[in-house]
């Protein structure tokens, strides 16, 4: 099989993915591992669809690495705590604020929107990974933090902060260098260096937080960068293989994990050989935000009557390092290109049982091959698995269900039912709809045009549109 390749934003550089773990060839007991680390949600609110992106990479990744014989250990961790409003760590605390707006305790806050997170997780085809909590690794970040912090931290009123000059190169797998760059940092009186971070946040005098800890630095609770150099190492080993986050990681949170990770490993090791990054999901009026504008959650797109892997395939649409526009159009193409692959999928000839190997001559797959091994392009591998759609090549439904282990679109356990989203503010069911194109029908066997056009104009006010002559053959949808 081809080599897996895959751009390293630390090297800024194609590589091919080598395994810390490569196993013992020819002994199953002991396979190639891939030991894979994505940076999760802060639960204190509901994700948008912009978040998701950044997990539909990852389980891209995931299963691409599955599919190429390694044995997988993904963990998404979940921040329910340490999270400020800004990643430089200035502002309030994430959870905290939103328990003090709901009248909810925090820890309540987190549960639910964990849930939540899950839920979407299910919906878009997203493989169940670990997902540890981070109120569960408080202990541990404590002890990390005691064992870095004479060399590289200093104690401040507001808590252990970590001294990034102690490290080499720290903001190496940064891009941004001017002062108005993405990665600015704010000046904070009394640190050493703007970049300097928390390690450890002290509950302010005569305050208390819901969620805190006592520590050798006072009472309060870990910073967030803290989080994830602990949780990956404790899960993960390290180094381990792949590190995963949003662009926007790339220019403080991960920098600042790396400055731990040098800093407790004692090397210049920066804890993941490779580290990959998602390009943002956008908005027409810019950056997609959970305050400003109509908040875009998966659950919104359900309640208009789109599929959740309609968006899935809209994202597998884009290369992942490319940014995404997001509008109703592009997501109503992607839901018109993915009913065409569950209606072709429906028509595909049995399945016969076939070797790897062979699979692996067929021209179709090869291509499908290369595309997925050339830094995941999936817009690319997309055109070989319609092809193998059509039917018309030997073997097209085994081709069809290997290539969709990689895509996670699930076109052969999709029904046509299953796409057609009744939008939460319809008023017709769909029995009734059917029933009344029935009518219609029968009318316009009749060559009763009068009822005909009555009963789609009464249809249409309804908010349903009857699409005769649809090519998908689709007959007719819900528009409200
Ligand atoms: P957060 O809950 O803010 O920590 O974000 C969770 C994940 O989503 C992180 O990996 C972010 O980098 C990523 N992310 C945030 N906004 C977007 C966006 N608009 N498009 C793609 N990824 C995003
Ligand atoms: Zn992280």
């Amino acid at each position: 099989m081809t080599d897996l390749k895959l751009f390293n934003s630390l090297t800024r550089q194609i590589e091919t993915f080598q395994p810390v773990h490569p196993g013992t060839e020819g002994d199953p007991n002991d396979p190639p591992e891939a030991r894979v680390y994505s940076c999760g949600p802060t639960v204190y609110n509901y994700q948008h669809i912009g978040n998701m992106r950044a997990y539909i990479f990852a389980d891209t990744l995931g299963r691409a690495l599955t599919y190429k014989g390694y044995k997988l250990t993904h963990v998404i961790n979940i921040t329910d705590v340490g999270h400020l409003t800004s990643d430089a760590d200035e502002g309030e605390d994430k959870m905290e604020k939103m328990a003090a707006s709901q009248g909810k305790s925090a820890w309540d806050i987190a549960a639910f929107y964990q849930a939540d997170f899950e839920a979407d997780l299910a919906r878009l085809n997203i493989r169940k990974p670990a997902h540890p909590k981070a109120t569960e690794y408080v202990e541990a970040m404590i002890a990390w933090g005691r064992e870095i912090a004479d060399k590289h931290c200093y104690e401040l009123d507001s808590g252990l902060y970590f001294d990034v000059s102690t490290v080499p190169e720290y903001g190496r797998l940064a891009r941004a260098v001017t002062d108005d760059g993405e990665g600015r940092i704010d000046e904070v009186a009394g640190k050493r260096n703007n970049a300097d971070f928390a390690i450890w946040r002290k509950t302010p005098e005569g305050e208390t937080r819901q969620m805190e800890w006592d520590s050798p630095w006072g009472r309060g609770a870990p910073g967030w960068h803290l989080e994830c150099s602990v949780m990956s190492k404790a899960l993960l080993g390290m180094p381990f293989d792949i590190h995963t986050g949003g662009i926007d990681h790339r220019e403080i949170h991960h920098p600042n994990e790396i400055a731990q990770n040098q800093a407790h490993e004692g090397c210049a090791d920066t804890g993941a050989r490779i580290w990959m990054h998602n390009n943002f999901l956008i908005e027409r009026s810019g950056k997609m935000s959970k305050s400003s504008g109509e908040f875009l959650r998966l659950q919104l797109l359900v309640d208009k009557g789109y599929h959740p892997l309609a968006f899935r395939l809209m994202c597998l649409q884009a290369h992942y390092r490319s940014e995404l526009e997001f509008s109703w159009e592009g997501l109503q193409a992607a839901l018109t290109r993915l009913k065409k692959m569950v209606l072709a999928a429906g028509r595909l000839p049995a399945h016969q049982s076939a070797s790897e190997d062979e699979l692996r001559q067929s021209a179709i797959w090869q291509r499908f091959d290369s595309a997925i091994s050339d830094d995941l392009n999936t817009p690319r591998a997309l055109v070989p698995f319609e092809e193998a759609l059509q039917g018309v090549a030997p073997l097209s439904a085994e081709l069809v269900e290997a290539m969709d282990a990689v895509l996670g679109l699930g076109v052969a356990t999709l029904a046509r039912e299953d796409l057609r989203l009744r939008p939460a503010r319809a008023t017709l069911s769909e029995a009734m709809i059917e029933s009344k194109l029935r009518e219609r029908n029968a009318a316009r066997k009749e060559r009763d045009f009068a009822t005909s056009d009555r009963i789609r104009d009464d249809l249409i006010a309804k908010g349903v549109e009857v699409m005769d002559g649809d090519p998908l053959g689709w007959d007719w949808r819900l528009d409200v």
